[in-house]
């Protein structure tokens, strides 16, 4: 099944993407993850994503399209994929369109923007492994300290109350016109993001089966 993960920075489509990777064995591709990842090895891409990020502003459609055609060729694609943050313009939704990716499923998880700045500033993730914790609904063992590896907890800089202002404002800017992209190729599937994590990963994949 090939996937794509629709919704607003801080909707879930992260903690969601893991439950349905594990659940139909795909991997999922977060562009986001990439980006970091390169911005941590201080790559040429890394640096120059830098000034987007940490704005909370896009990066060119032109890096993430080159990012997204890169990783769909490697053998772990073969049976299907989560695109999780991308497309998020029409543009990149035209490469991918353009690069005869058949999309089976886009999912829109949908979470007022009151939410989205509550549960993003309250954010905390593993400066080691990346992984995700919430200062109220996710909190690690022990304070600031991953449970997983160890690491120190940290808020990411795009992850600050004036920047998820920014990026919320870009999402419906540019972003949210894809619902209607993927509405009229009839692909679009509408979650709506509950209080509990575990009742939005039930809807989810009761999505995946409609
Ligand atoms: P995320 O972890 O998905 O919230 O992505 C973090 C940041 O990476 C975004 O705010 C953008 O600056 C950049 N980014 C990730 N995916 C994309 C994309 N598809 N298009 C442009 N920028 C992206």
């Amino acid at each position: 099944m090939k996937l794509i993960l629709l919704g607003a920075p801080g909707a879930g489509k992260g903690t969601q993407a893991e439950v349905i990777s594990e659940h139909l064995s795909i991997p999922t591709i977060s562009t986001g993850n990439i980006i970091r990842a390169a911005l941590k090895a201080q790559t040429e891409m890394g640096i120059k994503a830098k000034e987007f990020i940490d704005k909370g502003l896009l990066v060119p459609d032109d890096v993430v399209i080159g990012i997204v055609k890169e990783r769909l060729k490697e053998d772990d694609c073969k049976n299907g994929f989560i695109l999780d943050g991308f497309p998020r313009t029409v543009p990149q939704a035209q490469a991918l369109d353009e690069m005869g990716v058949e999309i089976d499923k886009v999912i829109d998880i949908q979470v007022p923007d009151e939410k989205i700045v509550q549960r993003l500033s309250g954010r905390r993730v593993c400066g080691g492994c990346g992984a995700s914790y919430h200062l109220l609904y996710k909190k690690p063992e022990k304070d600031g300290v991953c449970n997983l590896c160890g690491a120190q907890l940290v808020q990411r800089v795009d992850d600050k109350e004036e920047t998820i202002l920014e990026r919320l404002k870009i999402y419906h800017e540019q972003t949210e016109p894809l619902v209607e992209f993927y509405k009229a190729k009839n692909k679009l599937t509408v979650v709506e993001g509950q209080e509990e994590v575990a009742d939005t990963t039930a809807l989810t994949l009761k999505a995946l089966e409609d």
